[in-house]
């Protein structure tokens, strides 16, 4: 039970006043700011509008949310209403959603809109929870007369948190107020964390980290946090720039953050600030190790204070500044913190010697939560188990493994860390793991497993670690096997897997001349091949390395870190028009033939519908057992297609403004991409052609322009094709994108052998589906046998319960998508219009929903208006270079997943850039 429970809800009346001006929370993607005075006042109305969702003193409220300020705010709001808070995190099943719901009793949800898909799945939907999204909040009145924190006490429930621990449900741990605020204070005391500390919330906040670590302990000791996004391997590149920005002075970082900082953060922006600035970091949530901790402090100079803490019992030591930084143990136990270290009888130790962690403290959680809403608290003579091994010396508390961890050697408890430190101490000595394995005498023998430096032998090395063992090491502790082991298996935040390396040497392959590993002396179980010292990877061939990224998909990932980061992005860049389609069912698709592969042509019946629809629209005749092939994508089948047609060396001939993958995947298949520039009459392409050229693509109804070929263009190409012996690849993707149905003229109508004929197509743009990655190639049984190998080898067939959904659907989707591609070529019509009266020039065309926009006179190339219209106006589009070698003064403009109003108001900072960028 708390020992201040008075101060715990008298300290939080006070903060906000006595701080009342000063900042205490920054969020990092509007940069609004917050004093502690406003963030009181906000999370009081937040507190009134749970009142008004009918959430009462006891209830618990979940919520799911990336991090966001409003998360923030809505936790203190339950505070302030003692409510309790469920934080859960987006990327939950909704199966184990329902689980918590039901488990905690919850009684209301509010959720980030993003979570529509989790909180509107069937299994949450029949909790018949109450759901209520930020926006949603947002607008509800909030209750009169509601006072933050009446009648509130230390005792109240604070939290639910749901540690995914080892079992295969989730548990949820319940603290109380008092539990967080006064280990909080006291934490905040033992290091000294003051009004003076910043933090930056790396963390995710539906977490102990983000709720407590990075919030709420910032609070308690008055100091401030800039709230933001969770940390992530994209975004190293504005870590820093977030961190000078908002003057952050202290980092809370975790070793999975750390080693992505040394191996991504390729400037020494982050070093200078840290080393000038950055007081200094926490480091906790998971086991640090030493090497990280060396390396991280050397490059960023910046001190780390390790700290141990569970979910259960909160924090419990910590490096404090007397002691420096940089010790091998977890820091002193906290003010108030009873520990014991137990032996597996349940004897408590004496100081030094390994054991159990057991703990008693105030802030220990009322208990996990039981099935019948009460509460589940395992105790030991009322000390709480952590399953922790580790020892106290001198008040200090070193952790040195899980207690599965722990050898028992002839009745004797051993810490394998003891045994590391001496190994880990010998020269030549890499990495080491030591690990107890059965054995008939001593119930467990003693195995240590070593990595060796680059430069050294095994056995020089083994040789080494005996010695150092038999001097160091009493006999009972002295490893009867020493292994090699080249690559220790590691989890991702860098612990050493020990059960694994225990289970390998249990089971793994011995050579037939080495002793028994079990048996006394020194001896090896698995010598291998050492790896040569050098550390460069092979060189990638210069064919990928020579091509470049997809130009639209390069700008639309940008989108998508804009968006995550909660920019409001107008997307002119998306090469997808959005439809609305319903979700069929697909629990009638062929069970369990959906589970298999497919005949690797593609599933037979989605042959014969794609046959009757190319009768039926286009007048195309094909055999659907011989002339076509189903792919993963159509990007698959062009590839596939020009493999099959080019010897390496033979030229291809791209029709610019032309799709950005022909280029880069023609040089994929060692031949020479040759761009028409889009200047060039089409009755001219002739003089483009020379003795290597193999084939020439179009792409009707084309991307980026939205031209169609007429018939007297085909009919010419064909000709061409015929005459010189060449391919016409016909990327027909957009084919019904047309008011007009019959302006369309398939390249099949004119080679009805498609003897010179390959057509590609796909279900991504006419079926408005282009995730599931279905295309389909069509040209004479020859060829498309030919590209049947390539298939076999390289992908077998498509998704089969897709191309099931496809088939049995059909009719059902061309029917909802064909309306809707009507419209938006309608809409294509009005934004034409639209561009026309603010003086934007297009190269000419008029279906697909795309437009290649010239930029007039403007002085940058096209990628360098590309970057300045993001970065200035929030507003994609994709550089013209992408599209040939003649197109660097165009960009691509989509309108296909944009409201028309916004589109206009992108076109319009075009104009603005093209204009304010001209001679
Ligand atoms: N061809 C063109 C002209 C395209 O625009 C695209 C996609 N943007 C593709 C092919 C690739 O489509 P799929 O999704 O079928 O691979």
């Amino acid at each position: 039970m708390a020992s201040d429970n008075e101060n715990c809800i008298s300290r939080l009346r006070a903060i906000p006043v006595k701080n009342e001006s000063r900042v205490f929370a920054i969020d990092s993607v509007s940069k609004r700011q917050w004093s502690f005075g406003a963030w009181h006042t906000e999370a009081t109305t937040y507190g009134a509008k749970l009142r008004r969702l009918g959430l009462k003193r006891g209830d618990r409220v979940c919520v799911i949310s990336e991090n966001a300020p409003e998360v923030g705010l809505l936790y203190f709001g339950a505070l302030y209403a003692g409510v309790s808070v469920v934080p859960m995190h987006p990327t939950t099943s909704p199966d184990e959603l329902a689980f918590v719901l039901s488990q905690a009793k919850v009684k209301g949800i509010v959720f980030a809109a993003e979570c529509a898909p989790l909180v509107k799945s069937e299994v949450v939907q029949k909790t018949r929870i109450p759901v209520t999204t930020f926006e949603e909040l947002a607008a509800v009145a909030p209750a009169e007369g509601f006072t933050a924190l009446e009648n509130a006490s230390p005792d109240d429930e604070l939290l639910v948190v749901f540690t995914s621990g080892t079992t295969s449900q989730p548990k949820g741990v319940v603290h109380r107020v008092s539990d967080l605020v006064d280990n909080a204070r006291s934490f905040g005391s033992s290091i000294g964390l003051g009004p003076e500390n910043r933090f930056v919330n790396l963390l995710a906040m539906t977490y102990l980290g983000g709720y407590y670590n990075l919030l709420l302990l910032p609070y308690v000791n008055e100091g401030s946090t800039v709230l933001g996004p969770v940390f992530s391997a994209g975004a190293i590149s504005t870590f820093w720039q977030t961190v000078i920005t908002h003057e952050v002075n202290t980092l809370w970082l975790v070793p999975s953050i750390m080693s992505m900082l040394l191996r991504l953060d390729r400037g020494t922006v982050g070093e200078e600030y840290a080393r000038k600035s950055i007081r200094f970091s926490l480091c906790g949530t998971a086991p640090l190790p030493l090497d990280l901790r060396e390396r991280f402090e050397k490059r960023y100079g910046i001190g780390l204070y390790e700290n141990y803490a569970l979910s259960e019992t909160l924090f419990l030591s910590v490096n404090t500044p007397k002691d420096g930084p940089a010790r091998a143990d977890t820091g002193r136990i906290m003010p108030g913190i009873d520990i014991r270290v137990v032996d597996r009888q349940g004897h408590v130790v004496k100081d030094e010697v390994d054991g159990e962690i057991q703990i008693k403290t105030a802030s220990l959680m009322r208990g996990y939560l039981a099935a019948d809403g009460g509460f589940n608290l395992p105790l030991e003579d009322g000390y709480f188990p952590t399953g922790d091994i580790g020892h106290v010396k001198a008040g200090r508390l070193a952790i040195t493994g899980r207690k599965k961890d722990l050898i028992i050697r002839g009745g004797v408890n051993i810490s394998p860390a003891s045994i590391e430190e001496v190994i880990a101490a010998v020269p030549g000595v890499q990495e080491v793991a030591v690990v107890g394995v059965p054995h008939a005498l001593m119930g467990e023998e003693i195995v240590a497993v070593i990595a060796t430096a680059a430069n050294e032998t095994f056995d020089a090395v083994r040789l080494r670690v005996a010695e150092a063992c038999s001097k160091k090491l009493s006999r009972l502790k002295q490893p009867s096997t020493i292994a090699e082991l080249l690559e220790f298996p590691k989890t991702t935040s860098g612990k050493t897997q020990k059960a694994k390396i225990r289970a390998w040497l249990m089971h793994g392959t011995k050579p037939a001349d080495s002793a028994d590993p079990m048996a006394s002396g020194l001896t090896t179980p698995a010598p291998a091949a050492k790896p040569s010292a050098a550390v460069l990877s092979p060189a990638p061939s210069s064919v990928v390395t020579d091509i470049s990224e997809a130009m639209s998909i390069k700008y639309n990932n940008r989108v998508y870190d804009l968006k995550e980061k909660g920019v409001d992005v107008t997307v002119l860049s998306l090469g997808e028009a959005f439809f609305d389609i319903p979700l069929f069912k697909f629990d009638d698709l062929p069970f369990p033939a959906l589970y298999h592969y497919s005949h690797s042509r593609g599933t037979p019946g989605l042959r014969k519908r794609l046959a009757e629809y190319f009768l039926s629209e286009y007048g195309v005749e094909f055999d659907p057992a011989k002339e076509i092939i189903i792919t993963a994508g159509s990007k698959i089948a062009i590839y596939m297609a020009l493999l099959a047609a080019v010897e390496p060396g033979d030229e291809v001939l791209i029709h610019e403004p032309a799709w950005v993958s022909y280029f880069e995947q023609v040089k994929l298949v060692h031949a020479k991409p040759v761009g028409i520039p889009y200047d060039q009459e089409l009755f001219d392409f002739e003089k483009f052609i020379t003795p290597r050229t193999k084939v020439l693509v179009i792409n009707n109804p084309n991307n980026p322009r939205g031209r169609v070929y007429s018939l007297a263009e085909l009919t010419h190409l064909h000709q061409l094709a015929v005459k010189h012996n060449l391919f016409i690849l016909a990327d027909e993707a957009y084919s019904d994108f047309l008011l007009e149905a019959d302006r369309f003229v398939s390249m099949a109508n004119l080679d009805r052998a498609k003897s010179h004929t390959i057509v590609v197509n796909s279900i991504s743009k006419n079926f408005g589906i282009s995730g599931w990655r279905l295309g389909y190639l069509i040209s004479n049984p020859a060829f498309v046998n030919q590209v049947l190998k390539i298939n076999q080898h390289i992908v077998t067939c498509p998704a089969t319960i897709l191309e099931f959904y496809i088939e049995k659907h059909f009719s059902e989707i061309i029917a909802t998508t064909t309306p809707q591609m009507r419209k938006v070529v309608e809409l294509r019509r009005r934004v034409a219009n639209e561009m026309a009266r603010i003086g934007l020039t297009t190269l000419d065309g008029d279906s697909t929903f795309y437009f290649f926009v010239s930029l007039g006179k403007t002085k940058l190339t096209s990628e360098q208006f590309c970057d300045r219209l993001l970065d200035e106006s929030n507003v994609c589009v994709v550089p013209g270079i992408g599209y040939g070698a003649s197109c660097d003064k165009f960009v691509r403009v989509s309108v296909g997943s944009e409201p028309e109003e916004r589109i206009y108001k992108g076109l319009a900072q075009m104009k603005r850039l093209i204009d304010e960028t001209s001679a």
